[in-house]
């Protein structure tokens, strides 16, 4: 037994030397599934290495014909390679030619071989290609031999992590031009170099001579990790039977169990270091999860990941926070949150593509909020770009362009050139009023997210603040913010914006929009299937009032002596609306109570942006001060499709009738009500779009500081009366759609429509 580990080590301590020998990738893996191949005792040792399109392509091997590398492609799914891509699972067989996932490519000459064993080469949950082995004669494998399989998998994926597939058939060059197309979720463009984003810790050291030491320095990271776990537990601000300690309840069980132990200690045994072996078991149980659709089950992941990787950060004294950036950063991730995106360092992040992303999500919103392009829906992106390598990404086309040439480069400079002008051009236009050719004024507003937003008051000539998404500056605080804090913030918010409206929105928690400190408010994370149908914005703080009582309390404090405008999130029926006023009643007897300096005037209002609340309006409209449509959740549960979905968070046209009829109905009824109507979602950022919103009537809409000078722009240009004789066309003309029937208009007009 010691002498078969010492044979192991040896084993993977050449592997390691082999691969990091200074060769053509081709003739190192040549020599690496040779080696594995004479240490397996097989006589044929393969790498195939996913395609971006899901293909697996037979990239080296030892025996099998080796005219085939290059050109056996398997379809995804394809034989039994392709299982084993698919589930991420080893795959074991001893007579493989008769297993019915077999396919037959007679250019291998593979059919002799009878046993046969795979394991996926997997990196961050991504399949990066398959390792196989195969024996000519029948075969049972032991457990040691999988063991050993998966080790050198695990060290093969750290040698391709991050580097762009180059098909061996088309003998690509390394750093091999490459356009890819997304979709372009926030306009701009970047140049800079690419970052994977990885939200776990980097492990330095994968193998170790001494295992004795590593079983070692496990133990005492299990006993630090279980000291962690109790001091955390025992922390008293944690609510008896609340969410927080369960999970850690849950985490201290799952690190005092005996066979996960026994997996990372055996993983030392095959030569990894204790870190290494950490990641190896959680890669294996995140295989296992990675079919899993149950959302409660896709959530024991997320916890398990916490565990391992609070036991990796014991190991390794690093910290979670993301790397840092260089000078001009490209972030490549396959999705991200908006607490995610706001831990980078703004200054450096150029711009950002996602594998999924959609318009509508909240991280999208940051990134246009704060001026970074984002594309999303590259598939395979993670598996194609290779950190550090040059890109240029142009958030206005959704065009991402790996290891550009000097010519690309310089074109895009150009480009880059003419919209600084462009934005210049806006810039100056800033100080004149937002009016039409014929003279009818059309507020525009902006929304804010971040205190970094301010300075863009003054930049677009906004007239006021349409909506405060106050719960994105919550998102960025480690623990809730004080009082004292969220006085401050406020007012500085209003001081900003001088003798020009702010409407505050209270917090539109839940959903995709996580405080890092939700648990210690009692508040659970949504683990159901549709979030953004779940436990969040009003709904939560109307069952845990304090949290909307405190924010209230803050408000009136920072507005005294002005007016103050709050906006109630996704109001569903006029209960809820009135049940949050009783609770901003209360706060204001408090501070009359405590004789607090009060702010001039008071207005309510509440979002619209869920379609019941469309047949309450005569009983909501009496009791507003102003209303404001937030299209974005409006758009989503109009059509029942969720925003945040890269499949069908864009697959419904905001300018699709229906959609502009009900809004028509919202505009009319708020009119006859005397009830100004705001909106305030990020359709109103297309100019094309706020044309139809301003011919259905309203005259306020708020938007992303970067969409002010362009809507301004296709203001300026308009004739509002001829529009209006557009309108009736546009909502009963079946011949054609609202959106052609626009865009001809602001042809024959010669409106830019360029957002
Ligand atoms: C909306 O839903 O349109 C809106 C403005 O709110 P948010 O995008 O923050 O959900
Ligand atoms: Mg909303």
């Amino acid at each position: 037994m010691e002498s078969q580990d010492r044979g192991t080590r040896f084993f993977l301590k050449r592997l390691r030397e082999t691969m990091a020998l200074a060769l053509k990738e081709e003739s190192r893996l040549a020599k690496i599934v040779a080696l594995i191949s004479g240490h397996m005792v097989a006589e044929v040792c393969s790498i195939y290495l996913r395609r971006p399109g899901g293909e697996m392509e037979l990239y080296a091997t030892e025996g099998l014909n080796p005219k085939a590398v290059g050109r056996t492609v398997l379809a995804a799914g394809e034989g039994l390679i392709g299982a084993i891509a698919r589930h991420a699972q080893p795959l074991i067989l001893q007579d493989a030619q008769n297993h019915p996932a077999f396919s037959y490519r007679p250019e291998t000459g593979e059919e002799i071989y009878k046993s046969f064993l795979g394991v996926p080469i997997i990196r961050m949950g991504h399949v990066l290609g398959v390792l196989s082995v195969q024996n000519r004669r029948r075969r049972a494998y032991s457990e040691d031999n999988v063991e050993l399989m998966e080790t050198a998998a695990m060290l093969m994926a750290e040698l391709l992590a991050g580097r762009a597939f180059h098909s061996r058939a088309a003998r690509a060059a390394p750093n091999e031009a490459l356009h890819l197309k997304g979709a372009s979720l926030a306009r701009g463009l970047a140049m800079g170099e690419i970052v994977l984003h990885q939200p776990r810790i980097h492990i330095e050291t994968l193998l170790a001579e001494d295992s004795d030491r590593e079983h070692e320095r496990l133990d005492a990271a299990l006993y630090d990790l279980r000291a962690e776990l109790d001091e955390m537990r025992s922390a008293p601000s944690l609510a008896e039977g609340g969410e927080e300690r369960q999970i850690l309840e849950a985490h201290r069980i799952f690190a005092d169990d005996r066979s996960w132990q026994a997996r990372l200690h055996e993983a030392i045994e095959t030569g990894l270091s204790a870190e290494a072996s950490v990641e190896r078991v959680q890669e294996n149980i995140r295989a296992r999860f990675l079919h899993q659709s149950n959302p409660y089950l896709k959530e024991r992941l997320h916890d398990l990941d916490d565990l391992a990787n609070r036991l990796l950060r014991h190991l390794t004294g690093g910290g979670m926070k993301p790397e840092s950036l260089p000078e001009e950063a490209i972030l490549v991730a396959r999705n991200m949150g908006p607490a995610e995106l706001l831990d980078y360092d703004k200054d450096r992040l150029r711009g950002i593509a996602l594998e999924e992303g959609s318009a509508l999500a909240h991280a999208t919103i940051v990134a246009r909020s704060l001026g970074i392009p984002l594309i999303g829906r590259l598939p395979d992106l993670l598996t194609i770009a290779a950190a550090g390598s040059a890109a240029i990404l142009d958030g206005d086309t959704g065009a991402l362009y790996l290891n550009p040439d000097r010519h690309l480069r310089a074109a895009y400079r150009e480009k880059r050139k003419i919209r600084a002008r462009r934005l210049k051009a806006y810039r100056a236009r800033a100080r004149r009023a937002s009016r039409t050719k014929d003279g009818a004024e059309i507020a525009l507003l902006m929304n804010v997210g971040l205190l970094m937003d301010l300075p863009q008051l003054e930049e677009t000539g906004a007239e006021g603040i349409g909506l405060v998404r106050t719960e994105l500056q919550f998102m960025i605080h480690a623990a809730m913010p004080r009082l004292s804090a969220q006085v401050a913030l406020y007012r500085q918010i209003l001081a900003a914006a001088g003798e020009n409206p702010v409407a505050f929105r209270t917090l539109d928690i839940g959903g995709d929009k996580i405080l890092p400190y939700m648990r210690n408010l009692g508040i659970r994370r949504q683990r159901g299937e549709n979030p953004a149908l779940g436990w969040r914005a009003i709904r939560i703080a109307l069952d845990k009032p304090v949290l909307l009582r405190y924010q209230l309390r803050a408000l009136l404090q920072a507005a005294a002596g002005k007016a103050l405008h709050i906006l109630f999130p996704m109001i569903a029926t006029v209960e809820e609306y009135h049940q949050a006023r009783a609770l901003l009643r209360k706060e204001e007897t408090h501070a009359e109570r405590h004789g607090l300096a009060r702010p001039r005037s008071v207005s309510v209002g509440a979002m619209l942006e869920v379609p019941s609340l469309i047949w309450q309006l005569e009983a909501l409209l009496p009791e507003s001060d102003f209303l404001a449509i937030g299209t974005n959740d409006l758009l989503q549960f109009f059509f029942a499709s969720d925003r945040g979905d890269p499949h069908v968070g864009e697959r419904y046209d905001p300018l699709n009738r229906g959609f502009l009829a009900a809004l028509r109905h919202i505009h009319r009824k708020a009119e006859a009500a005397g009830v100004p109507a705001t909106v305030c979602g990020e359709m109103a950022a297309n100019p094309l779009h706020a044309l139809a919103l301003i011919g259905i009537g309203f005259r306020k809409i708020t938007l992303a500081p970067s969409a002010i000078g362009p809507v301004k722009e296709a203001i300026g240009l308009l004739d509002l009366r001829a529009l209006q004789e557009e309108m009736p066309k546009i909502f009963d003309d079946p011949a054609s759609s609202p959106r052609e029937i626009l865009e001809d208009f602001a042809k024959k007009h010669k409106i830019p429509t360029v957002s």
